[in-house]
């Protein structure tokens, strides 16, 4: 799933793509994708892209006052063509969700892989009238997002710094992967409480959330939509690595259950070496 630095990179390709472009079709590949009803998505046909926004990991295209604001989920990406198929798009088991054409013959596919479509799309007034964007916590990319702000939100949480990070309305655009990736750069356990965290761990927390979320995003800047999975991929540290080796200490990244998937993690770096339980194994152990 494409999170902050690559929906960052999405919209800024984006931007540059459309600039000066009139919307002249939008199909969709599946109805359920439209989360919405008024306006109809032909509301957008006929108006111009005046900007293109980044709201958390949704990206929101201004055409004339109508945006189509969209979440790529799990397994949905975005793909681009300088010329688009000239055949319309029909509902049904195609894997691409939503088309959007542009007045130069280009434009974009929303595609979603897997059988669990969970790809949403908005046409709206208003960006936030959409639940997911009004209920965003703030952008930790932001210039006002000091550590003093990240202070009082770990404080203010008792729950798993690991569910804190991917947590959107807590901080918005991270997600599982970078998640994993600051707390191994910052040197914590994912299961580590917020709220008890001393403050020089939540500095170094801050200033790995920044750092890898700063270098990321210039790591994925100016690369075409295409490039950007794999990027994402070849830049993790720990992230997806199970087995391989920690690029820190030579330790073996390891893996273990997390909410509705897995995380990754280096015990050596941020366990004091002690490998973390599987709860959900141990559990159904007892
Ligand atoms: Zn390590």
């Amino acid at each position: 799933m494409p999170e902050l630095p690559e929906v960052q990179a999405l919209v800024e390709f984006l931007r540059g793509r459309t600039q000066g472009l009139v919307v002249t079709g939008v199909e969709l590949g599946s109805i359920s994708v439209l989360k919405t009803f008024t306006p109809p998505p032909q509301a957008l046909v006929g108006a111009p892209v005046d900007d293109v926004a980044r709201h958390g990991k949704f990206i929101d295209l201004d055409c004339g006052g109508t945006h189509l604001v969209f979440h790529l989920a799990r397994a949905g990406w975005l793909r681009w063509s300088d010329a688009m198929p000239a055949t319309v798009l029909r509902p049904g088991k195609s894997p691409i969700a939503l088309r959007l054409r542009f007045d130069d013959s280009s434009g974009f596919d929303l595609t979603e892989a897997g059988t669990k479509k969970r790809l949403a799309a908005y046409v709206v007034h208003d960006p936030l009238t959409v639940p997911g964007v009004a209920s965003l916590g703030p952008d930790p990319m932001a210039d006002d997002f000091t550590l003093e702000h990240f202070a009082t939100i770990v404080s203010g949480h008792r729950m798993q710094v690991k569910g804190l990070l991917r947590d959107q309305s807590i901080i918005a655009g991270v997600g599982n992967a970078y998640s994993d990736e600051v707390l191994h750069v910052a040197k914590l356990s994912p299961f580590a409480l917020a709220a008890t965290l001393k403050d020089e761990d939540v500095e170094r927390l801050y200033t790995a959330l920044r750092g890898t979320l700063a270098r990321a995003v210039a790591a994925a800047s100016g690369k075409p939509a295409k490039e950007l999975k794999d990027a994402k991929r070849a830049g993790m540290r720990v992230h997806g690595r199970t087995g391989e080796t920690c690029p820190e200490c030579g330790d073996v990244v390891r893996e273990v259950s997390f909410a509705d998937s897995s995380l990754q993690y280096c015990a050596t770096c941020q366990t004091g070496g002690k490998p973390l339980a599987d709860r959900r194994t141990s559990k159904f152990l007892k």
